[in-house]
């Protein structure tokens, strides 16, 4: 079952996180809080202080305030810093996998993956900090020579969603500090205590007060909104949702602003008549339940050769019998999903495309816990029109529909504005073949998991606008210039 497995790690008790919660102490920055509630048990477990527009400027302010200094550090320096971070959230995982258990509710296992996922991003722009590069040479004619090099953007906005509060925040911030830039940083209301976190580490590690700035709080688009219009501040980067990208970069666009977005997916899973059935079972048990199905990689719709439905559909629906859902402490495979309002989208798209004909073939047990929880579920017979494969599930359904004929295929997989990740198991060939021809900008063979620091995390279409994790993440984060020499 892979991410999924159950660790054997012992998940750390309540009184832990609320010691820690404490020492981070959310409500500090004084004026009004928010609650932070903990999907599982639907009980509150922070106040956070409820940041505005005025704290956002200053949190711009400061970080302009600090952008040369940091800018001038050598890349080496620099790097030491992230690796410094690094180790110290590996020292601090298990609190750090406690704290996001209980904000967002995702599994321990799940929570404590996605803590060593995040502290990879440190490490890799740790090494990359030392590779800004450049170029120096003749022009065609020979009578001018040419410097290519590069420069941070400067102060940047991050923008980061609840659904992997720990790796969207660092797949942001690593990249943004190695260019040599200063943050701002906007966590989800729903999970800001892991930015939190993170930011406290980052400190602990050295990285100079005011180089990191969180900003949480309940009016998004009023701290954001000042982010972007203000004079410092050179570069948005987003992870969320389509809708509030596009009004993101409407607002971008009055001051031309450098952005990256990162928004939302519909990936297609497709088992082809010769995949290995058996693996890909193993690979949509990843790529479905993992997180709950809450991420914008998540297998949203299933497309299952003929050949092949009966038998994978079948195997699917007993492993999917076999997932316990409960709170993280309980060591249950699958958490709750982030709010009720989550929880009642997800309920209206199931009940429409079963109105529509659909069959609800497996489901799991349900869980006894009080919170939002959606017991993982397969449907079959799902109509190719229907809302359920449309639209961002993001929760633990997985959608069923067969097919036969390997255009007609590519025609459903491709109708949609999103083109984030796709999955394709099949003979090598035969899944490299669809796979040029999927409009996604990640495509996993024969694997269920995209995500990787090394590799390039993106969307085409409306999925996004640039990419985050290999040597492209950095560039985000830096301005190519040149300088051209009378020879
Ligand atoms: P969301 O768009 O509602 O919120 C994302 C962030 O934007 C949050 O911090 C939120 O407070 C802020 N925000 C909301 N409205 C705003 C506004 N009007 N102005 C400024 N900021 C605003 O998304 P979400 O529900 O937190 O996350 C789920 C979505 O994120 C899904 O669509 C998912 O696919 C997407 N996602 C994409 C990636 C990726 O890498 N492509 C990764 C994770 C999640």
């Amino acid at each position: 079952m892979g991410d999924l497995e159950r660790t054997g790690v012992t998940t750390a008790s309540t009184d832990d996180v609320t010691a820690y919660i404490e020492m981070l102490n959310p409500a500090a920055a004084g004026g009004g809080v928010f609650a932070v509630e903990n999907p599982a048990t639907t009980k509150t477990i922070a106040h956070v202080a409820d940041g505005t527009a005025v704290e956002a400027a200053a949190a711009a302010h400061t970080a302009a305030a600090r952008f040369p200094a940091w800018a001038a550090l050598p890349p080496r320096t620099r790097g030491e810093l992230l690796s410094r971070t690094r180790e110290l959230m590996l020292r601090d995982a298990e609190q750090l996998t406690a704290l996001i258990c209980a904000e967002n509710g995702k599994s321990h296992a799940d929570a404590r993956a996605e803590v060593e996922y995040a502290a990879e991003f440190f490490r890799w722009y740790a090494e990359e900090a030392v590779r800004s590069g450049g170029d120096y040479g003749p022009s065609p004619a020979g009578g001018t020579r040419t410097i290519v090099t590069h420069k941070p953007v400067g102060v940047a906005a991050l923008v980061t969603p609840w659904n992997f509060p720990a790796a969207m925040a660092a797949r942001k911030i690593a990249p943004a500090l190695a260019a040599g830039c200063t943050v701002v940083l906007k966590p989800a209301a729903e999970t800001p205590l892991t930015a939190l976190a993170i930011a406290r580490l980052l400190e602990e590690a050295g990285v100079p007060a005011g180089v990191v700035n969180v900003v949480a709080g309940l009016d998004a688009a009023g701290i954001v909104t000042t982010w972007l219009r203000h004079p410092d501040v050179r570069k948005l980067s987003f992870t969320g949702s389509t809708g509030v990208g596009r009004t993101l970069l409407r607002q971008a666009a009055d001051r031309v602003l450098n952005t990256s977005m990162e928004l939302g997916g519909n990936a297609p899973f497709i088992v082809t008549a010769t995949a290995d059935v058996a693996a890909a079972v193993d690979g949509a048990m990843i790529a479905k339940f993992r997180n709950g199905g809450q991420a914008c990689t998540a297998a949203n719709r299933f497309y299952v050769h003929e050949s092949v439905a009966e038998q994978f559909t079948a195997d699917l629906g007993a492993r999917v019998e076999a997932l316990t859902v409960g709170p993280a402490q309980s060591g249950a495979d699958v958490g709750p999903l982030i709010s009720k309002r989550a929880l009642a989208g997800v309920t209206d798209l199931v009940e429409q495309a079963l109105a529509a004909g659909a069959r609800l073939a497996y489901r799991s047990r349900p869980a006894t816990a009080e919170g939002y929880f959606y017991s993982p579920a397969v449907v079959t017979d799902v109509p190719a029109d229907s809302p359920l494969v449309r639209e961002e599930i993001f929760g633990p359904v997985a959608a069923i529909v067969t097919w036969s004929d390997p255009e007609q295929l590519l025609a459903m997989v491709n109708d949609t504005e999103y083109g984030l990740a796709a999955y394709v198991y099949g003979e090598l060939g035969d899944a490299l073949r669809l796979a040029e021809r999927i409009d996604a900008g990640m495509v996993g063979i024969n694997r269920g998991l995209v995500s990787d620091p090394a590799a390039p995390f993106g969307g085409v279409k409306q999925s996004g606008i640039g990419r985050e994790g290999a040597r492209a993440g950095i560039e985000e984060y830096l301005e190519t210039r040149y300088f051209t020499i009378a020879w």
